[in-house]
């Protein structure tokens, strides 16, 4: 017999975190990578600056760190290069350079197919928050006009909201708490290896959706249940995607 789609990712998600079924009512979302298409310009605003300081580093990496802090990305790469970390103040310091060469850069455009998503996710109910490890301000404050009643402020998780930036469970915790859901209640729509693992710490069906180069096999191993080639493919399957989860329980009838 042929399983409905999506019932063996469903079921491998339920049997891995011991839940009886999966009842979205909220969507946790993250920002870079996913809403916009704005890796491309995070990542070359951190090659330049971590360059201009003399460390070796490659452009593609950075699509690695995505999600954590700036300051984690900073004092991950001082180990690397001197053993030791970035003090609290140059830390601020060289983030507050990279967030000016960032706006230095062509503004970003909304990632194809995202709006469609958010809409697809309002259209079915559910509650839409926004999960990002950014303080790009330049980013933060076109939410409104690019998704219009979405993101509303007391729905928005800010690398100025948690202590503890992705892979942490801290970020999406939050986010169930603004919305008052249960994990089980919730999914995550992520892009990025650190924030896969952080929806499915904090207990989330997190949706995969690979938009730069990091392969889909990178998102399955840090926790995604699911993952989707592109964000229109996803945006086309979310409604089936949905009614799936509603209707799939851990015990096979
Ligand atoms: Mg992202």
């Amino acid at each position: 017999m042929t399983l409905p789609p999506f019932t063996a990712d469903i079921h491998r998600f339920l049997e891995r975190h011991h839940y009886e079924r999966v009842t979205p009512r909220a969507a946790l979302i993250d920002m870079d990578g996913t809403l916009y298409d704005s890796m491309v310009n995070h990542t070359a605003a951190w090659h330049r600056l971590i360059s201009e300081l003399g460390i070796d580093c490659t452009r593609d990496e950075f699509y690695l760190y995505e999600g954590a802090t700036g300051r984690a990305t900073i004092n991950h790469l001082f180990r690397r290069a001197y053993g030791h970390e970035a003090t609290p103040d140059e830390a601020d310091a060289l983030y507050k350079r990279k967030t000016e060469y960032f706006k230095e850069l062509p503004p970003v455009k909304v990632m194809p197919g995202a709006q469609k998503m958010v809409s697809e996710l309002q259209r079915m109910g559910l509650t839409t928050v926004l999960v990002t490890g950014s303080g790009q301000n330049s980013v933060i404050s076109r939410l409104d006009t690019d998704f219009p009643g979405a993101f509303p402020e007391q729905m928005r998780v800010t690398s100025r909201s948690v202590t503890n930036g992705k892979p942490h469970p801290e970020p999406y915790i939050r986010a169930m708490q603004m919305a008052r859901v249960s994990p089980s209640a919730s999914i995550v729509i992520e892009n990025a290896p650190l924030g896969c693992e952080a929806g499915d710490r904090a207990g989330a069906f997190t949706i995969g959706v690979t938009t730069g180069p990091i392969p889909e096999t990178a998102l399955y191993e840090a926790g995604a249940a699911i993952v989707f080639s592109s964000m229109p493919a996803l945006a086309e399957a979310l409604p089936v995607l949905l009614l799936a989860l509603f209707t799939t329980s851990r015990q096979k009838s």
